[in-house]
Protein backbone atom coordinates (compact mmCIF):
# COMPACT_ATOMS: atom_id res chain seq x y z
CA UNK A 1 0.00 0.00 0.00
CA UNK A 2 1.63 3.20 -1.22
CA UNK A 3 1.05 6.83 1.37
CA UNK A 4 1.62 9.26 -1.08
CA UNK A 5 1.48 9.41 -4.97
CA UNK A 6 3.29 12.26 -6.36
CA UNK A 7 1.68 13.04 -9.88
CA UNK A 8 4.14 14.83 -12.12
CA UNK A 9 2.87 16.53 -15.32
CA UNK A 10 5.86 16.94 -17.57
CA UNK A 11 5.86 18.46 -21.17
CA UNK A 12 9.11 18.93 -23.05
CA UNK A 13 11.10 18.42 -19.76
CA UNK A 14 13.45 15.75 -20.22
CA UNK A 15 16.20 18.63 -19.55
CA UNK A 16 15.13 18.63 -15.37
CA UNK A 17 13.47 15.49 -14.77
CA UNK A 18 15.84 13.34 -13.61
CA UNK A 19 17.43 16.12 -11.58
CA UNK A 20 13.62 16.56 -10.05
CA UNK A 21 13.63 12.84 -9.69
CA UNK A 22 16.92 12.92 -7.04
CA UNK A 23 15.38 15.70 -5.54
CA UNK A 24 12.31 14.29 -4.76
CA UNK A 25 13.47 11.33 -3.64
CA UNK A 26 15.96 12.68 -1.39
CA UNK A 27 13.17 14.53 0.02
CA UNK A 28 10.42 12.04 0.66
CA UNK A 29 13.01 8.80 1.45
CA UNK A 30 14.34 10.40 5.13
CA UNK A 31 10.00 10.22 5.95
CA UNK A 32 9.68 7.10 6.01
CA UNK A 33 6.84 7.20 4.02
CA UNK A 34 5.90 4.63 1.27
CA UNK A 35 5.64 6.55 -1.76
CA UNK A 36 4.99 6.13 -5.30
CA UNK A 37 6.05 8.51 -8.35
CA UNK A 38 3.21 8.93 -11.27
CA UNK A 39 4.64 10.90 -14.23
CA UNK A 40 2.42 12.13 -16.92
CA UNK A 41 4.10 12.65 -20.08
CA UNK A 42 2.17 14.85 -21.99
CA UNK A 43 2.89 14.24 -25.52
CA UNK A 44 6.25 15.57 -25.23
CA UNK A 45 8.45 16.08 -28.31
CA UNK A 46 11.84 15.76 -26.73
CA UNK A 47 13.21 12.48 -24.97
CA UNK A 48 11.42 13.12 -22.07
CA UNK A 49 9.07 9.91 -22.48
CA UNK A 50 12.65 8.20 -22.83
CA UNK A 51 13.64 9.74 -19.28
CA UNK A 52 10.93 8.58 -17.52
CA UNK A 53 10.68 5.08 -19.10
CA UNK A 54 14.42 4.83 -17.73
CA UNK A 55 13.24 6.68 -14.52
CA UNK A 56 10.60 3.30 -14.00
CA UNK A 57 13.40 0.83 -14.90
CA UNK A 58 15.59 2.09 -12.66
CA UNK A 59 13.27 2.94 -9.69
CA UNK A 60 10.06 0.53 -8.69
CA UNK A 61 8.57 3.51 -7.28
CA UNK A 62 8.25 4.89 -10.47
CA UNK A 63 5.12 4.97 -12.57
CA UNK A 64 3.97 6.53 -15.55
CA UNK A 65 1.69 7.52 -18.45
CA UNK A 66 2.60 8.60 -22.04
CA UNK A 67 -0.09 10.83 -24.00
CA UNK A 68 -0.39 10.35 -27.49
CA UNK A 69 0.15 13.83 -28.22
CA UNK A 70 0.09 17.23 -26.57
CA UNK A 71 -2.97 17.62 -24.43
CA UNK A 72 -2.23 20.25 -22.15
CA UNK A 73 -1.64 20.08 -18.17
CA UNK A 74 -5.02 20.32 -17.08
CA UNK A 75 -5.59 16.65 -18.59
CA UNK A 76 -2.06 15.37 -17.72
CA UNK A 77 -3.17 16.20 -13.97
CA UNK A 78 -5.98 14.22 -14.76
CA UNK A 79 -4.60 11.05 -15.78
CA UNK A 80 -1.88 11.25 -12.86
CA UNK A 81 -4.74 11.65 -10.28
CA UNK A 82 -6.56 8.73 -12.19
CA UNK A 83 -3.52 6.75 -11.76
CA UNK A 84 -2.56 7.09 -8.38
CA UNK A 85 -3.16 5.13 -5.65
CA UNK A 86 -1.79 6.38 -2.26
CA UNK A 87 -3.65 7.71 0.61
CA UNK A 88 -2.50 10.83 -0.42
CA UNK A 89 -1.63 13.05 -3.72
CA UNK A 90 1.18 15.70 -4.32
CA UNK A 91 0.64 17.80 -7.28
CA UNK A 92 3.79 19.36 -8.61
CA UNK A 93 5.58 20.80 -11.73
CA UNK A 94 8.89 18.84 -12.95
CA UNK A 95 10.35 21.89 -13.35
CA UNK A 96 11.70 22.43 -9.90
CA UNK A 97 10.05 25.40 -9.07
CA UNK A 98 7.68 23.44 -6.50
CA UNK A 99 10.56 22.62 -4.12
CA UNK A 100 10.37 19.07 -3.42
CA UNK A 101 11.77 19.80 0.12
CA UNK A 102 8.57 21.18 0.99
CA UNK A 103 6.96 18.13 0.49
CA UNK A 104 7.39 16.70 3.70
CA UNK A 105 5.76 19.55 5.72
CA UNK A 106 2.76 19.19 3.72
CA UNK A 107 2.35 15.78 4.62
CA UNK A 108 2.97 17.14 8.13
CA UNK A 109 -0.01 18.84 7.65
CA UNK A 110 -2.18 16.54 6.47
CA UNK A 111 -1.74 14.40 9.28
CA UNK A 112 -3.09 16.87 11.07
CA UNK A 113 -6.50 16.25 8.81
CA UNK A 114 -6.58 18.63 6.42
CA UNK A 115 -7.59 17.71 2.97
CA UNK A 116 -6.06 20.14 1.24
CA UNK A 117 -2.73 21.51 1.95
CA UNK A 118 -1.77 24.05 -0.57
CA UNK A 119 1.47 25.80 -1.43
CA UNK A 120 1.27 29.32 -1.96
CA UNK A 121 4.20 30.99 -3.50
CA UNK A 122 4.77 35.17 -3.35
CA UNK A 123 6.01 36.41 -6.57
CA UNK A 124 9.71 37.35 -5.93
CA UNK A 125 11.94 37.44 -9.38
CA UNK A 126 8.48 38.34 -11.33
CA UNK A 127 8.38 40.57 -13.84
CA UNK A 128 6.91 43.96 -12.72
CA UNK A 129 4.64 43.62 -15.94
CA UNK A 130 3.05 40.00 -15.30
CA UNK A 131 2.82 40.59 -11.49
CA UNK A 132 0.47 43.66 -12.04
CA UNK A 133 -1.42 42.01 -14.96
CA UNK A 134 -1.90 38.61 -12.42
CA UNK A 135 -2.96 41.03 -9.23
CA UNK A 136 -5.28 42.65 -11.72
CA UNK A 137 -6.62 39.44 -13.33
CA UNK A 138 -7.54 38.12 -9.46
CA UNK A 139 -8.99 41.09 -8.38
CA UNK A 140 -11.44 40.77 -11.56
CA UNK A 141 -12.09 37.36 -11.26
CA UNK A 142 -12.81 37.72 -7.09
CA UNK A 143 -15.53 39.79 -8.15
CA UNK A 144 -16.93 37.46 -11.04
CA UNK A 145 -16.50 34.01 -10.25
CA UNK A 146 -18.69 31.66 -7.60
CA UNK A 147 -15.72 30.09 -6.55
CA UNK A 148 -13.00 31.76 -4.27
CA UNK A 149 -9.42 31.86 -6.41
CA UNK A 150 -6.15 33.24 -4.12
CA UNK A 151 -3.53 35.21 -5.95
CA UNK A 152 -0.28 32.55 -6.30
CA UNK A 153 -2.26 29.32 -5.56
CA UNK A 154 -1.18 27.31 -8.23
CA UNK A 155 -1.50 23.53 -8.82
CA UNK A 156 1.40 22.73 -5.69
CA UNK A 157 -0.61 20.84 -3.72
CA UNK A 158 -1.80 18.08 -1.63
CA UNK A 159 -5.06 16.07 -1.81
CA UNK A 160 -6.37 13.51 0.72
CA UNK A 161 -8.05 10.90 -1.05
CA UNK A 162 -11.46 11.60 -0.47
CA UNK A 163 -11.07 15.14 -1.85
CA UNK A 164 -9.07 13.15 -5.30
CA UNK A 165 -12.12 11.38 -5.19
CA UNK A 166 -14.38 14.72 -5.47
CA UNK A 167 -12.34 15.61 -7.87
CA UNK A 168 -12.26 12.64 -10.49
CA UNK A 169 -15.71 12.74 -10.20
CA UNK A 170 -16.62 16.31 -11.95
CA UNK A 171 -17.50 14.89 -15.31
CA UNK A 172 -16.40 18.07 -17.21
CA UNK A 173 -14.33 18.41 -20.08
CA UNK A 174 -13.26 21.93 -19.95
CA UNK A 175 -11.11 21.28 -16.97
CA UNK A 176 -10.16 24.81 -14.44
CA UNK A 177 -8.53 23.07 -11.90
CA UNK A 178 -8.14 26.01 -9.52
CA UNK A 179 -11.71 26.35 -9.96
CA UNK A 180 -12.33 22.62 -9.32
CA UNK A 181 -9.96 22.94 -6.06
CA UNK A 182 -11.97 25.62 -4.99
CA UNK A 183 -15.49 24.30 -5.60
CA UNK A 184 -14.58 21.06 -3.78
CA UNK A 185 -14.48 22.30 -0.60
CA UNK A 186 -13.15 20.35 2.29
CA UNK A 187 -10.64 21.52 4.90
CA UNK A 188 -7.80 24.05 3.53
CA UNK A 189 -4.96 24.82 5.06
CA UNK A 190 -2.33 26.77 3.01
CA UNK A 191 1.19 27.98 3.51
CA UNK A 192 3.53 30.54 1.65
CA UNK A 193 7.00 29.92 -0.56
CA UNK A 194 9.59 31.73 -1.82
CA UNK A 195 8.81 31.76 -5.40
CA UNK A 196 11.89 29.84 -7.49
CA UNK A 197 12.69 30.46 -10.90
CA UNK A 198 12.59 27.21 -13.63
CA UNK A 199 15.81 25.00 -13.22
CA UNK A 200 16.36 24.47 -16.86
CA UNK A 201 13.92 24.78 -19.93
CA UNK A 202 11.37 26.76 -20.70
CA UNK A 203 7.97 27.65 -19.45
CA UNK A 204 4.94 26.93 -21.98
CA UNK A 205 2.74 29.54 -20.82
CA UNK A 206 2.87 32.45 -23.27
CA UNK A 207 1.39 35.70 -22.76
CA UNK A 208 -1.39 34.40 -25.07
CA UNK A 209 -1.80 31.02 -23.71
CA UNK A 210 -2.21 32.77 -19.93
CA UNK A 211 -4.89 35.47 -21.45
CA UNK A 212 -7.19 31.97 -22.56
CA UNK A 213 -6.42 30.40 -19.43
CA UNK A 214 -8.20 33.69 -17.65
CA UNK A 215 -11.29 33.75 -20.45
CA UNK A 216 -11.57 29.95 -19.27
CA UNK A 217 -11.18 30.61 -16.15
CA UNK A 218 -13.53 33.23 -15.95
CA UNK A 219 -15.93 31.68 -18.01
CA UNK A 220 -16.32 28.24 -16.95
CA UNK A 221 -16.70 28.99 -13.50
CA UNK A 222 -19.62 30.86 -13.99
CA UNK A 223 -22.67 32.43 -15.59
CA UNK A 224 -22.87 35.84 -14.78
CA UNK A 225 -21.11 37.19 -18.02
CA UNK A 226 -24.84 36.21 -19.09
CA UNK A 227 -26.59 37.48 -15.57
CA UNK A 228 -24.44 40.86 -16.71
CA UNK A 229 -26.07 40.73 -19.81
CA UNK A 230 -29.49 40.59 -18.53
CA UNK A 231 -28.91 43.82 -16.65
CA UNK A 232 -27.21 45.96 -19.48
CA UNK A 233 -30.75 44.75 -20.97
CA UNK A 234 -33.09 46.17 -18.17
CA UNK A 235 -31.19 49.14 -17.92
CA UNK A 236 -30.71 50.16 -21.60
CA UNK A 237 -34.60 49.25 -21.68
CA UNK A 238 -35.67 51.30 -18.69
CA UNK A 239 -33.49 54.48 -19.66
CA UNK A 240 -35.28 54.31 -23.34
CA UNK A 241 -38.40 53.87 -21.80
CA UNK A 242 -37.93 57.02 -19.49
CA UNK A 243 -36.73 59.37 -22.42
CA UNK A 244 -39.46 58.20 -25.10
CA UNK A 245 -41.66 59.91 -22.22
CA UNK A 246 -40.08 62.40 -22.36
CA UNK A 247 -40.24 63.21 -25.90
CA UNK A 248 -44.10 62.24 -25.85
CA UNK A 249 -44.05 65.43 -23.03
CA UNK A 250 -42.22 67.74 -24.95
CA UNK A 251 -44.53 66.76 -28.06
CA UNK A 252 -47.88 67.38 -26.30
CA UNK A 253 -47.02 70.15 -24.02
CA UNK A 254 -44.60 72.22 -26.98
CA UNK A 255 -46.01 70.91 -30.24
CA UNK A 256 -43.95 69.05 -32.53
CA UNK A 257 -40.38 69.52 -33.48
CA UNK A 258 -37.70 67.25 -35.67
CA UNK A 259 -35.70 65.25 -33.22
CA UNK A 260 -32.04 64.85 -34.52
CA UNK A 261 -30.12 62.67 -36.47
CA UNK A 262 -27.57 62.24 -34.25
CA UNK A 263 -28.88 60.73 -31.29
CA UNK A 264 -30.69 58.05 -33.66
CA UNK A 265 -27.37 57.31 -35.01
CA UNK A 266 -25.63 56.99 -31.75
CA UNK A 267 -28.16 54.87 -30.50
CA UNK A 268 -28.34 52.57 -33.06
CA UNK A 269 -24.59 52.27 -32.85
CA UNK A 270 -24.04 52.15 -28.91
CA UNK A 271 -27.26 49.32 -29.08
CA UNK A 272 -25.88 47.36 -32.01
CA UNK A 273 -22.44 47.00 -30.12
CA UNK A 274 -23.76 45.99 -26.81
CA UNK A 275 -26.07 43.31 -28.80
CA UNK A 276 -22.85 41.74 -30.59
CA UNK A 277 -20.83 41.74 -27.72
CA UNK A 278 -23.93 39.68 -25.55
CA UNK A 279 -24.15 37.71 -28.69
CA UNK A 280 -20.24 36.95 -27.98
CA UNK A 281 -21.01 36.25 -24.78
CA UNK A 282 -24.23 33.60 -25.56
CA UNK A 283 -21.82 32.38 -28.22
CA UNK A 284 -19.18 31.58 -25.86
CA UNK A 285 -21.03 29.56 -23.87
CA UNK A 286 -22.75 27.75 -26.62
CA UNK A 287 -19.06 26.35 -27.93
CA UNK A 288 -18.78 25.35 -24.47
CA UNK A 289 -22.09 23.28 -24.33
CA UNK A 290 -20.78 21.50 -28.04
CA UNK A 291 -17.74 21.05 -26.54
CA UNK A 292 -19.25 19.02 -23.28
CA UNK A 293 -22.02 17.40 -25.93
CA UNK A 294 -19.14 15.87 -27.51
CA UNK A 295 -17.84 13.60 -24.51
CA UNK A 296 -14.84 13.05 -25.84
CA UNK A 297 -12.07 11.53 -23.58
CA UNK A 298 -9.68 13.62 -21.94
CA UNK A 299 -6.48 12.46 -23.33
CA UNK A 300 -5.61 9.44 -25.47
CA UNK A 301 -3.02 6.92 -23.62
CA UNK A 302 0.11 5.74 -25.71
CA UNK A 303 2.12 3.99 -23.16
CA UNK A 304 2.12 3.14 -19.54
CA UNK A 305 4.45 1.96 -17.31
CA UNK A 306 2.25 -1.73 -17.46
CA UNK A 307 1.02 -1.91 -21.60
CA UNK A 308 4.74 -1.25 -22.67
CA UNK A 309 5.96 -4.31 -24.29
CA UNK A 310 9.12 -3.51 -24.67
CA UNK A 311 10.70 -3.50 -21.44
CA UNK A 312 13.00 -6.37 -19.77
CA UNK A 313 10.48 -8.81 -18.23
CA UNK A 314 7.10 -7.29 -18.75
CA UNK A 315 4.41 -9.25 -19.96
CA UNK A 316 2.74 -8.85 -23.12
CA UNK A 317 -0.99 -6.91 -22.79
CA UNK A 318 -2.85 -5.48 -25.02
CA UNK A 319 -2.63 -1.64 -25.45
CA UNK A 320 -4.73 0.37 -23.26
CA UNK A 321 -5.50 3.33 -25.65
CA UNK A 322 -8.18 5.91 -24.07
CA UNK A 323 -8.53 7.52 -20.68
CA UNK A 324 -11.13 6.11 -18.98
CA UNK A 325 -13.77 8.29 -19.93
CA UNK A 326 -16.32 9.69 -17.88
CA UNK A 327 -18.57 6.89 -15.24
CA UNK A 328 -21.34 5.88 -16.80
CA UNK A 329 -24.72 7.95 -16.14
N1 LIG B 1 2.90 21.06 -18.59
C1 LIG B 1 2.20 19.99 -19.14
N2 LIG B 1 1.55 20.18 -20.33
C2 LIG B 1 1.54 21.37 -20.99
C3 LIG B 1 2.23 22.46 -20.41
C4 LIG B 1 2.91 22.27 -19.20
O1 LIG B 1 2.18 18.91 -18.57
O2 LIG B 1 0.94 21.46 -22.05
C5 LIG B 1 3.63 20.87 -17.31
C6 LIG B 1 5.11 21.24 -17.37
O3 LIG B 1 5.89 20.17 -17.80
C7 LIG B 1 5.39 21.59 -15.94
C8 LIG B 1 4.07 22.20 -15.45
O4 LIG B 1 3.08 21.72 -16.36
O5 LIG B 1 5.71 20.45 -15.15
C9 LIG B 1 4.11 23.71 -15.42
O6 LIG B 1 4.49 24.21 -16.68
P1 LIG B 1 5.43 25.49 -16.83
O7 LIG B 1 6.58 25.38 -15.89
O8 LIG B 1 5.74 25.62 -18.27
O9 LIG B 1 4.46 26.65 -16.37
P2 LIG B 1 4.84 27.90 -15.44
O10 LIG B 1 5.57 27.37 -14.25
O11 LIG B 1 5.69 28.79 -16.28
O12 LIG B 1 3.52 28.50 -15.08
MG1 LIG C 1 7.14 26.29 -14.21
Amino acid sequence: MVDVSVVVPCFNESEVIDAFHAELVAALEPTGTAFEVCYVDDGSSDLTAEHVRNLADTDPRVRYTSFSRNFGKESAMLAGLRMSQGDAVVLMDADLQHPPELVPRMLELHRHGYDQVVAQRDRTGEGAVRTALSRAYYRVVRRFMEVEIVDGVGDFRLLSRRAVNAILSLPESNRFSKGLFSWIGFDTVSFTYENVERAAGQSKWGGRHLLNYGIDGLLSFNSRPLRMAIHTGLWLFLSALVYALWIIANVVLNGVDTPGYATLITAIVALSGIQLATLGVIGEYVGRIYHESKRRPHYVVRETDDTRTDGPGRPERPLETVGQGRSKP
